[in-house]
């Protein structure tokens, strides 16, 4: 099938190249130009384990090929996937006017070729209820016709988008075209071999449930801050307690792991959007109000340790492992890092800093106000102490003795629980986790 993308971002680059690895012909569309220049010349522009290999290997087959050329994309393809940003606007809601915009330029594309031949326009990005309806709108306003409207949110995880993609636990489509529905059926079935379901529906609860999995995901992982919170409060470890109520079958293992607040491109707006756009509607989903405060708050809990610990931190120099949002992906968008290290600046410390992938993404947000190490021990010179942000498996088992030499204290705060208490208390070191007594 020829399939083209439009937006090739975390979401859009991931995509296309998985469709191009089941055979078929991809054509991919961005309008940054040094994005493009870098895709053109076979670079692979974010970081996603297992990308590249099946990267490389389409453009190879010429299965594979970067443009920003949407007219030529549109017209050459019967499936369009539109993956466009849609961030968070002043008000709280998703910002439209990417996908919005794209839309209006499909309308005009396809009434001056004539209405010729039938398009599916797919909407791949998180967008609220009501968004098909707009795009509907925006591509007919020009006369534009012979064209189907699906909403096809993307579930994949940063750090596994080409697993997520490649072995879906569930595709969901929603549309009012039976014959938008089995192209899309044909699109999807070789990546559900193994049976797990392509979920039909209309287009307001496909777009609904993009939401309600994002929102509701984001909410348990602030249960479980602010229960660690509560943990320490009262002398108890939230670690266990993630055990004694994760192993009963009804509330399950996954995403129950306290730490320094969600981030990332998708948690953070997603919650927004919803709040926004059930209080539009009159429907106010108030829970996730609370969510979104809780989350603002914990992102400051691992700052007041290293306050309460050192009191004035003015002149005070402090190691930092891990920027990223969380491991395996290079993006730094609403990464508590970010919160967290421009609460130390302001306080009038300095931080050295290492991730094994978000140096350069953090430059973005962070400039020159830090420095930026070769690896995670050149931090550690004249340091305080040292603060884990990022569970990257690299930092699980480090040569302690070397940190403890290093380090001007033997301190660490540890805002994802990576190490066990009481070893590290046996390795002389003073550490502070989240939910867990300091030891
Ligand atoms: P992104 O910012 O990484 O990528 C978007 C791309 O669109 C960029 O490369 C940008 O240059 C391009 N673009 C912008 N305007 C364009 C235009 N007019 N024409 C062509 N290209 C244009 O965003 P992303 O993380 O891939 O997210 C895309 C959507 O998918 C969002 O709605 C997001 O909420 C959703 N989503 C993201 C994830 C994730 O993990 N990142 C997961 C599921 C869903």
């Amino acid at each position: 099938m020829n399939i083209s993308i439009i937006g090739t971002g975390y979401v859009g680059l991931v995509s296309g190249t998985c469709f191009a690895e089941m055979g078929n012909q991809v054509i991919c569309v961005d309008n940054s130009p040094e994005k493009l220049a870098k895709l053109q010349n076979a670079e692979v522009t974010i970081y996603e384990p297992g990308l590249d290999i099946i990267f490389y290997r389409n453009i190879a087959k010429k299965r594979l090929e970067f443009t920003s050329d949407l007219k030529k994309a549109v017209l050459n393809t019967e499936v369009v996937f539109l993956c466009l940003p849609t961030p968070q606007g002043e008000d709280g809601s998703a910002d439209l006017k990417y996908v919005l915009g794209v839309a209006d330029s499909i309308g005009k594309i396809l009434k001056e070729n004539g209405n010729k031949d039938y398009k599916i326009i797919v909407n791949k990005s998180t967008v609220p209820v009501g968004t098909a309806q707009l795009v509907e709108n925006e591509i007919k306003k020009h006369g534009a016709e012979n064209f189907d409207i699906v909403s096809n949110p993307e579930f994949l995880r940063e750090g596994f988008a080409v697993e997520d993609f490649m072995k879906p636990d569930r595709i969901v489509v929603g549309s009012d075209s039976k014959k938008a529905l089995a192209v899309m059926k044909e699109v999807y079935e070789p990546f559900v071999r193994q049976g797990n379901p392509i979920i039909e529906m209309n287009t307001a609860s496909s777009e609904v449930t993009k939401y309600a999995a994002n929102s509701y995901l984001a909410m348990r992982i602030t249960y479980m801050n602010e229960l660690a919170n509560f943990c320490e409060a009262v002398g108890a470890d939230v670690d266990f307690v993630r055990r004694g109520m994760g192993t009963d079958n009804r509330i399950g293992k996954r995403f129950l792991f306290s730490g320094i607040g969600y981030g990332g491109s998708c948690f953070p707006k997603d919650v927004n959007a919803l709040i926004k756009t059930s209080m539009d509607k009159g429907s106010e989903m108030s829970i996730l109000t609370v969510v979104d405060k809780v989350n603002k708050a914990q992102k400051q809990v691992l700052y007041k340790k290293v306050e309460k610990h050192f009191g004035d931190l003015k002149g005070k120099h402090f190691a930092v492992w891990g920027l990223a949002f969380k491991p395996n992906t290079d993006d730094m968008r609403e990464a508590p890092s970010v919160v967290i290290i421009k609460e130390l600046l302001k306080a009038g410390a300095t931080v050295s800093a290492y991730d094994p992938a978000a140096i350069e993404t953090t430059r973005f947000y962070l400039k020159d106000s830090i420095t930026y190490a070769e690896n995670e021990y050149d931090t550690l010179k004249n340091a305080e102490a040292l603060l884990i942000m990022t569970e990257w498996n690299e930092f699980r088992n480090p040569d302690f003795d070397k940190i403890k030499e290093m380090l001007k204290n033997p301190v660490i705060f540890d805002g994802r629980n990576i190490f066990q208490p009481e070893k590290i208390k046996e390795l002389g070191f003073t550490y502070y986790s989240i939910g867990r007594r300091a030891v």
